[in-house]
């Protein structure tokens, strides 16, 4: 059978600027993509719309052509995806693997069957909605499911969805969309052949392979880089005061990107210019050279 030519993707939430940890992700999903002859496609996941911070989506773009990450084809948004997203729901109620829930946060918080930090839902609705009760979300049944992926860097990665994860939802109680179903849906339609992405999104990869299987989805090719941390161990982000990205100057942040990854070049190309910085760096990217840790500690 014929190799399906590999097509890549970048996918931030507009929630504020691309700062370290978000280029790391851009970076490594391109490389590897260019690195291979291939696409590299750029997602805005905007389902959130509270969570759309202004100016968001020019800066993020701006970023990505400053650091020289030119991407094919245009632009996508979440936001302009909800009919495929609906299609896909209705497939998995056809199939009789997802359910209407009419919980609410509390009632699920006060019977918490999981770790005392993550809330699993222990399946009160699974057996039908109680008379009191209105649909409010859906749910997938995850009873039974195990699933499993190998990571072209981190393993093999397994889990029993049910226990680790619970019965996760697809569609909000608000109506949006959640980013599980959104994310599968919008990969498959593009045709994407490898996803690579940070390693915090590995609990996420697991119900998208999960979520794809239901569907009858083809699975990606996976690899999951280490994501940046500060000294407290928090993922770089705008919660924990990530600086936007150096505009002025990207030549330093790119080797410094480059670095973090184990691919710095070497020091005859520190003053290069961007352009040939990265074509340094598609030419010798190796992933079998990348660090396998899950986490590392960036200084700022
Ligand atoms: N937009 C999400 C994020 O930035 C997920 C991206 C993805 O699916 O790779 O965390």
């Amino acid at each position: 059978m014929k190799q399906a030519r590999y097509r890549g993707r970048f996918a931030p939430s507009p929630s504020g600027p691309l700062h370290f940890g978000s280029l790391i992700c851009a970076l490594g999903s391109y490389l590897d993509a260019r690195a291979q002859g291939g696409e590299w496609w750029v997602r805005i996941d905007d389902l959130d719309p509270p969570r759309v911070a202004p100016g968001a989506v020019d800066a993020i773009l701006r970023a990505l052509e400053a650091y020289g990450l030119t991407w094919d084809g245009s632009v996508q948004y979440q936001s302009q995806r909800s009919a495929a997203y609906e299609a896909a729901l209705e497939a998995l109620r056809r199939r009789g693997v997802v359910y209407a829930c009419g919980c609410t946060r509390r009632e699920i918080a006060d019977s918490n069957v999981g770790r005392a930090d993550v809330a699993i839902y222990p399946g009160t609705c699974r057996a039908g909605l109680a008379p009191h009760k209105a649909a409010r979300a859906w749910r997938v049944d995850t009873r039974g499911a195990r699933v499993h992926f190998e990571d072209r860097l981190q393993g093999r990665i397994e889990q029993d969805l049910e226990y680790a994860a619970g019965d996760f939802i697809v569609q909000r109680a608000d109506g949006w969309f959640a980013y599980q179903l959104a994310a599968v849906v919008d990969d498959a339609e593009l045709g994407i052949t490898d996803i690579v992405r940070g390693a915090d999104l590995i609990d996420s990869t697991l119900r998208q392979v999960y979520l794809r299987r239901l569907l009858d989805l083809p699975t990606p090719r996976y690899l999951h880089l280490p994501v940046a941390v500060n000294a407290l161990g928090e993922k770089l982000s705008k919660q924990t005061l990530a600086p936007p990205l150096n505009m002025t100057f990207p030549q330093s942040t790119l080797i410094q990107a480059l670095a973090f990854l184990k691919h710095a070049p070497p020091l005859a190309l520190r003053q290069a210019a961007v352009p040939e910085i990265l074509s340094w760096a598609i030419a010798h990217w190796s992933p079998a050279d990348l660090p396998q840790a899950r986490t590392i500690e960036q200084e700022s």
